[in-house]
């Protein structure tokens, strides 16, 4: 019943996580050997970056976007060439960051990612890009930041509703990681950890958005889910949603919540053991109800519907999630996929 034997390849970063610790970006930056930095951000927090690196600092960009499209790439990599700098530090959420591994995929320039939402990109060598409206994703040594730097302070201005959409973004990592084909010992224990303190934080989030230590919990909780979805293969939640924000303009963590509880409850069956230990891990009976009763209770949207979803766009959703086979508890159907689209669209508490 239970494995024992598995493989596991960690990825070669360093990770510091401290409150505060963008203070000290220049010495990570020294440690990499590199004098020059090209700074991609979102905005946000760039003065508190911009100081701490002083005369390292050569150059800015801030064009990044969602589903990092190859022509804001070219710009950067324009930026990058033009500054000559030597080190790129990526400050955001996945959209900054993924623009960051980008450049680092053409030119293999050593990246420090900040991230600022919990996304968890940044503990991954995967890549999604868009090019003539197709999203396209690669796996490569070369996409992972050499230095993760969490400092939790940057998450306080991340707006409730999107801390709860970007922290069920992590849930989702975490749940499809314990069913997924490649599970190991190690990223179950991440994954369930992650789960446990996602449940404890977001919900003080919401209440006290300001609470440094939900913060630091929730932080901690996306590092762990980045991990595992940097670590075994994802299931049927991230095809669907990956179709739904690459080919309908979807967005990223809003669309992850609303999908989630309907894939858990698709593979229930299929993965019951799997379920158990969520439940568990959340403090709930049933994993897909409970994950389904945790996001009303956040406030985070349930339907595809009030994301601006068009019901008529299901049955083509649906067709290009299934085009290619990929592994999934339970066998992935045009059919099921509908349905699964149809309950998610309405938005109902899973059965
Ligand atoms: P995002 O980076 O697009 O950020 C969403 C919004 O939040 C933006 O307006 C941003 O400016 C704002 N924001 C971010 N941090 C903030 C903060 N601390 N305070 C205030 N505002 C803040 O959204 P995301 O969900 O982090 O990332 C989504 C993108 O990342 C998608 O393109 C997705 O495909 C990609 N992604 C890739 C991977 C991977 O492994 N390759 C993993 C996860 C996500």
């Amino acid at each position: 019943r239970w494995m024992t034997s598995f493989s596991y390849t960690a990825g070669p970063a360093r990770v510091v996580f401290a409150p505060g610790a963008v203070r000290h970006l220049d010495l990570d930056v020294r440690r990499l050997g590199a004098t020059r930095v090209l700074l991609l951000s979102g905005g946000r927090h760039a003065e508190a970056v911009e100081q701490a690196l002083g005369p390292l600092l050569v150059a800015r960009f801030e064009g990044a976007v969602m589903h990092t499209p190859v022509e804001v790439t070219e710009q950067a990599m324009a930026e990058l060439r033009d500054s000559a700098a030597d080190c790129v530090v990526a400050l955001g959420g996945g959209s900054v960051i993924n623009l960051g591994k980008a450049l680092a995929l053409r030119t293999d320039v050593p990246q420090i990612a900040v991230p600022t939402t919990y996304a968890g990109s940044e503990a991954t060598p995967v890549l999604g890009e868009t090019a003539d409206g197709r999203k396209t994703t690669q796996r490569s040594p070369a996409i992972l930041p050499e230095v993760v730097v969490y400092d939790v302070y940057l998450t306080l201005t991340l707006p409730v509703a999107m801390s709860v959409t970007s922290g069920v973004n992590a849930l989702a990592h975490a749940v499809e990681a314990l069913y997924s084909a490649d599970a190991n010992p190690i990223t179950d224990q991440l994954a369930l950890e992650a789960i446990r303190r996602l449940a404890r934080g977001l919900p003080q989030i919401v209440s006290d958005p300001s609470d440094v230590s939900a913060r630091s919990d929730v932080l901690q909780a996306a590092w762990l889910a980045g991990t595992c979805l940097g670590t075994v293969g994802m299931g049927l939640h991230h095809k669907l949603c990956h179709t739904l924000g690459g080919s309908f303009g979807m967005p990223h963590a809003e669309t992850h919540t609303v999908v989630l509880p309907h894939v858990m409850a698709y593979n229930a069956a299929a993965a019951p053991d799997v379920m158990r230990r969520i439940a568990e891990a959340l403090g709930v009976d049933d994993a897909p109800g409970g994950v389904h009763d945790l996001i009303v209770r956040l406030g985070g949207p349930t339907s595809l519907r009030e994301l601006g979803m068009a019901f008529d766009d299901l049955p083509r959703a649906a067709e290009l999630a299934t085009a290619q086979p990929y592994p999934n508890p339970r066998e992935v159907t045009a059919d099921g996929v509908l349905r699964v689209l149809e309950e998610a669209w309405t938005g109902e508490r899973p059965q």
